[in-house]
């Protein structure tokens, strides 16, 4: 054990990646962490990171530090060769799609093949976004990405970045299950989220446009 007596515990902190289709809602997702909603976000590009301190108050883990390196990737089909480079090494993924569309749950699917093959001691979170929208709107069927989950043994969550339900929740869900498990894919200092402050934007659009040009 390290001598680090009366100096507070340095939180732990794992990178996060938000992955799904484009359009789902995973800015909206992050403003949301930021206790902010605007309907006019434009398209992330590339991706963009944030720092967030999940609230995970649970009596067993009372007092626990950790924090979020939050990346949220761009959902367009071109970036997709790119979202490797986020995803690898992450603590956690939430993958996110529309309630109020079947295809974005299907293309949620993807990721989770994706990540089962690629990263697989990654974990994983369902997120069903825009909930405010009505069971009228509604495609999936809660009963429906229940029993996805189970049988992926993933953890799931449903809710609305629009009016905060089941956001902070499902961070929250995700901290603590790091916690039960004791992740070991806590960020490296010096590694690819080693570096910058929140809201740090990665690359700018113009090497961008040159990295995905290059890559497509
Ligand atoms: P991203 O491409 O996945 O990052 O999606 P955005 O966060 O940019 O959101 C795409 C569109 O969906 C925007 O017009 C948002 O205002 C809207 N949106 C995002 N989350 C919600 C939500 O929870 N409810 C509703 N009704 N609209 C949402």
């Amino acid at each position: 054990m390290q001598a680090n007596s009366g100096a507070a515990p340095v939180p732990k902190r794992y990178k996060v990646v938000l992955l799904g289709d484009s359009g789902v809602g995973k800015s909206s997702l992050v403003q949301r962490l930021k206790g902010e909603w605007n309907e006019n976000l434009s398209s992330t590009v590339g991706a963009s990171f944030y720092r967030y301190t999940p609230l995970a108050t649970s009596a067993a883990h009372a007092g626990a530090k950790l924090s979020f390196d939050i990346w949220d990737t761009a959902g367009q089909e071109r970036y997709r060769s790119l979202a490797s480079m986020y995803y690898r090494g992450a603590a956690a993924a939430v993958i996110t799609y529309d309630l109020t569309s079947h295809d974005s749950f299907e293309h949620a699917k993807y990721w989770v093949r994706e990540l089962q093959t690629n990263s697989p001691d990654t974990l994983v979170l369902v997120f069903g976004n825009k909930k405010d929208l009505g069971e009228a709107a509604r495609q999936v069927p809660a009963a429906e990405s229940q029993a996805y989950c189970v049988e992926n043994a993933l953890l799931r969550a449903e809710g609305s970045a629009k009016n905060a339900e089941g956001v902070v929740e499902a961070f929250d869900q995700i901290a603590l299950k790091l916690l039960e498990t004791n992740s070991v894919n806590s960020v490296r200092e010096g590694g690819v989220v080693g570096q910058g402050n929140s809201n740090f934007v990665a690359n700018s659009s113009a090497n961008q446009k040159k990295e995905v040009n290059c890559c497509i």
